[in-house]
């Protein structure tokens, strides 16, 4: 049996996407699963569309996916001397033909077939032109009418009526030819055994098809991956936002989250499973578990499958990713020279842990070290779905004064007087205690909670007054990284506030 090959051929005409990037695994799974080879092909013929900064773009996100390609990449754009000798033969063969029609007479003939109810399609009037030479023209292919039937891998049996098509174009000349045909000159030399791509390529196959025949080159098999759709059921698109994958990585989506969540969109393990490594995507990857209708892409399943990935990080590897954010966001500064690689660099994942050893908290100018860093972003290791979250969670822990309004420190029915006396006797508790750690402070301070009617009339205005926020980690371990001074010092401010 002849080696698998499959190929994932983006047009670089603007970032990857995430449904490229589904489009790029599945290649891949499928090839690596067989054990064949992953072929990656930029496809610029478009010389207008087609820019540098996209194709590196694509290159890098498939580099942080992991998924490195065998062979390539290669570009269409430096194999034009290929494209134009098999258009040369066609044209000799007659199978293809130079057309000179003009845009309006081609337009008035699309007018006039659609108001006779016919699919628009060009009828040959140039077929017997013969060469004008000079004249502006464009090359079609002569189209066989005839019945196209393909097994796709996927969908079954797909049939074509080719006599629909009319004779496209296949290039603007012989230097630029168009998608359709540098596809099947390509796919035919690397020898590309299987075509694994998105549902709105099924129209382009019948055409390939026909060039394949009429060049006499053997047809690899088609999978057709059904549509990504947005939560409202419409095809996934810019209404959805912005769906680059540099997106995800900067709002600190791991890779091995992505590669997850991309797997399930559309493929399943025949069993309730949701979480896979790539190396395990590899060993149970098939096409006959790839669904035929729309895919959803559900972004609460990718917070949640990342959530799953931060929670196995170790605590230095998350603090590691946070890094970034926090000098980013201003929060923090290293206090190394080059200043400007932190911000600059939240794509790039991490800053390296040794190139801080010690940071700046921005407004206090105080030192923090990374133990103190750690002890930060462990308290929310549970609940974070995306490594950017832990600027809004944490950012209470770097300012000098919090900015919260007073009424937020109200537990229930309380007065102003109450909860000025409850934070009173909260700082006159703090005050005594010596052991300053977490099981320490809720040991000697939930036994008083609890004395009056009601534990929140403490606990609530500590924890306020601590962060400033509705919601947080609770109060005993926040006091513990903030450390006495700090802690006994919030608690003050907020009784300032009353
Ligand atoms: N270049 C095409 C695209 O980006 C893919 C072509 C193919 O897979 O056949 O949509
Ligand atoms: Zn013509």
């Amino acid at each position: 049996m002849s080696t698998t090959r499959t190929r994932f051929a983006p047009s670089p005409t603007g970032p990857l996407h995430m449904g490229n990037a589904r489009t790029a695994l599945f290649n891949y799974l499928f090839a690596k699963n067989q054990k064949g080879i992953f072929v990656l092909r930029i496809e610029d013929t478009d010389r207008e569309r087609s820019k540098p900064e996209w194709e590196k773009d694509v290159l890098e996100n498939l580099e942080w996916l992991g998924l490195k390609w065998n062979e390539g990449p290669f570009r269409q754009s430096e194999r034009t001397e290929l494209y134009k000798k098999h258009l040369e033969k066609l044209i000799e063969e007659k199978k293809a033909y130079y057309c000179y029609c003009l845009p309006d007479e081609l337009e008035a003939q699309r007018q006039d077939q659609m108001s006779r109810g016919e699919a628009p399609r060009y009828t040959g009037t140039c077929r017997t032109a013969g060469d004008r030479e000079g004249k502006p023209s464009v090359i079609r292919f002569l189209t066989v009418s005839k019945q196209i039937t393909f097994q796709d891998l996927i969908r079954g049996k797909i049939s074509f009526d080719t006599a629909l098509l009319g004779d496209f174009v296949i290039a603007k000349d012989l230097e630029t030819p168009l998608y359709n045909f540098s596809v099947v000159i390509d796919d035919n030399e690397m020898n590309i055994t299987h075509v694994i791509r998105g549902e709105d390529h099924i129209p382009n196959t019948p055409k390939q098809i026909l060039m394949q025949e009429a060049l006499g080159l053997s047809q690899p098999q088609y999978a057709h991956l059904p549509l990504l759709l947005g939560e409202d059921r419409t095809k996934l698109s810019k209404r959805h936002g912005d769906n680059s994958v540099t997106k995800f990585r900067e709002q600190g989506y791991l890779p091995e989250a992505a590669i997850n969540f991309l797997s399930l969109l559309g493929w399943n393990p025949g069993d309730n499973r949701e979480i896979f490594s790539l190396e395990q995507l590899i060993k149970e990857f098939s096409l006959k578990h790839i669904q035929k209708g729309g895919a959803i892409f559900n972004i609460n399943r990718l917070n949640y499958i990342n959530g799953y990935y931060l929670r196995k990080k170790s605590l230095k590897e998350l603090t590691e990713l946070c890094l970034p954010y926090f000098v980013h966001e201003g929060l923090i500064e290293p206090t190394w020279k080059e200043k400007s690689v932190a911000g600059a660099n939240i794509v790039g994942g991490h800053l390296g842990w040794k190139l801080i050893q010690e940071c700046i908290v921005t407004q206090t100018k105080e030192k923090i070290s990374l133990t103190q860093l750690e002890h930060i972003v462990a308290l929310y290791q549970e609940r974070l779905q995306k490594v950017s979250d832990i600027v809004e969670l944490t950012d209470f822990f770097f300012v000098k004064e919090l900015d919260y309004p007073k009424e937020l420190l109200q537990w229930k029915k309380a007065t102003d007087e109450e909860t000025k006396e409850s934070l009173k006797q909260v700082e006159n508790i703090l005050e005594e205690i010596d052991q300053w750690d977490k099981e320490n402070l809720e040991k000697i301070i939930m036994p008083k909670a609890n004395a009056g009617k009601d534990r929140g009339y403490m606990l609530w205005p500590f924890r306020v007054a601590l962060t400033g926020k509705k919601a947080s980690a609770g109060p005993f371990e926040i006091a513990e990284v903030l450390g006495k001074e700090q802690t006994i010092q919030r608690v003050q401010d907020a009784q300032k506030k009353l």
